[in-house]
């Protein structure tokens, strides 16, 4: 059992970071999770929660400042809770990312040797979103505001310019401020389930410079709608203008049905040359210079030369299997969600692409269904599940299919160790591996991944 209370003090060196971004430091072998630390900090720090072998302590004191340690870009950085590195300097960050891929595929795959590149960092690590959502809300003196919500909570922390969403955010909420200032309009209140404004949606295409706002709304119409629509065109690039309706009591930020102010009801963006139509609705990477990089690394290690059969497992909107598509004989793509297949049916039609298929539903049922049943070849498979990595079935499947290459991109290295490790003890060999810093400053890391199969090789 642990010696330590609530309120304890403590004193530790933060050695490593937690998933979430916390530091770990040690006391006599009991860990210590303590927000807002950095590797190298000397801390002191209060106990607030304890269990048997670790605790959650709040940051009293630094009492010497790791040599990693800079000061946050963003004043609120601290209560915002979005960025979890940002007093960590952004070498460090990729550093510490590139060293937990590293370790999960020795500690959790097995792994001895690793082929790894150096992570792609991003050159400019600010500014990357090209997607925002905005709640509305009133401060103490009654004020309307907008911001973030504090870390955990749904109390809004007044910022109108966070620092990694573009730089555009500030003026278009200074225009919906007016609107809602001019005619009344109050902002959604959970509580009392009351007032009009819910979020503001913005989006922007990177490579086009068009963009998009969608104002989610507790209502059926936009009151004097043409004024804001007139407003918000003086941005240079406005291309959409929608409201969502939203009138449910829920946390959900948007509603199903959208309506129509201005332009197309889309704005157009490209990863490479692939070209994509996206609504207020619709799936897309927020960080559309990383994706290009991510896919990129892909689309090399799937090693296409024009005549392979390649399935896309969790394929989403299809950025993949488009990207894919252009190097391949045929790629077919696997998705759970509806919505998301029939965008991806959508963007590719836009881009006249006929070798690329898609199915609905899990692949763990569609993958055997498709192979058993209809004897489906795959020379390359590339999977990018969600955080919880592929489910069994589909491993097994993989195996039994044997493909030349299996491609793994992955959101969580801990769920791809246990995976490669699957594929590892059944004739895939580790061949390349490669982070990807798809959002700066948080402590999440993208990796892609080259399996290649030890039979195919010896042939
Ligand atoms: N590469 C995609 C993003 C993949 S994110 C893109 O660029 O659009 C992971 C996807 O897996 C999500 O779209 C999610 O809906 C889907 N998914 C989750 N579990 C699944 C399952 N069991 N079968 C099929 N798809 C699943």
């Amino acid at each position: 059992m642990s010696e330590w209370k609530k309120n304890d003090r403590i004193e530790t060196v933060i050695e490593d970071m937690s998933e979430t971004g916390e530091g770990i430091g040690k006391t006599d072998g009991f860990t210590w999770f303590i927000k807002d630390t950095v590797i190298g900090d000397k801390v002191e720090a209060k106990a607030m929660k304890t269990k048997k072998s670790y605790g959650f302590a709040r940051l009293e004191k630094i009492l010497v400042p790791s040599s990693n340690r800079v000061e946050p870009k963003c004043p609120v950085a601290r209560q915002c809770g979005g960025c979890q590195l940002q007093a960590m300097e952004y070498k460090e960050q990729l550093m510490y990312k590139q060293n937990k891929i590293y370790n999960n595929l020795t500690r959790i795959g097995g792994f001895t040797e690793i082929p790894m590149s150096p992570i792609m960092g991003m050159d400019e690590p600010w500014r990357y979103r090209n997607k925002a959502q905005f709640p509305w809300g009133t401060d103490k003196e009654g004020d309307i505001i907008t911001g973030f919500y504090a870390g955990r909570t749904h109390s809004i922390i007044g910022c109108e310019d966070c620092l990694l969403g573009i730089e555009e955010n500030q003026e278009i909420l200074k225009i919906m401020k007016a609107y809602m200032e001019c005619y009344d309009l109050l902002p959604y209140e959970e509580e009392s389930h009351r007032g009009l404004m819910r979020h503001t949606l913005i989006r922007k295409g990177f490579k086009t410079g068009e963009l998009m706002v969608c104002q989610v709304i507790n209502g059926k119409s936009m009151p004097h709608s043409e004024k804001l629509v007139e407003e918000l065109l003086k941005v240079p690039g406005m291309t959409s203008i929608s409201f969502n309706v939203n009138r449910e009591r829920t946390n959900v930020i948007m509603g199903s049905q959208v309506e129509n102010l201005y332009g197309p009801g889309f704005i157009t963006d490209y990863i490479g040359d692939v070209k994509y139509q996206i609504s207020p609705m619709s799936f897309y990477q927020v960080n559309p210079v990383q994706t290009e990089k991510l896919y990129g690394t892909a689309l090399e290690y799937a090693g296409l030369t024009g005549g392979e059969t390649v399935w896309d497992l969790y394929c989403g909107i299809g950025t993949i299997s488009l990207f894919l598509a252009q190097k391949a004989k045929k790629v077919y793509g696997v998705e759970l969600v509806p919505q998301a297949i029939e965008d991806a049916k959508e963007n590719a039609k836009l881009n006249g692409m006929e070798n690329v298929e898609f199915f609905v539903g899990k692949v763990e049922e569609v993958l055997p269904e498709q192979f058993e049943k209809n004897q489906v070849h795959a020379d390359v498979i590339v999977v990018d599940p969600p955080r919880k990595g592929c489910d069994e079935v589909c491993l097994e499947t993989i195996v039994k299919m044997e493909p030349k290459r299996v491609v793994y991109v992955s959101c969580d290295s801990a769920t791809l160790a246990r995976d490669l490790k699957y594929l590892a003890e059944r004739g895939y060999e580790l061949s390349k591996v490669s982070g990807c810093d798809m959002f700066p400053h948080s402590g999440h890391v993208e990796s892609v991944i080259l399996m290649t199969s030890c039979s195919d090789k010896k042939k």
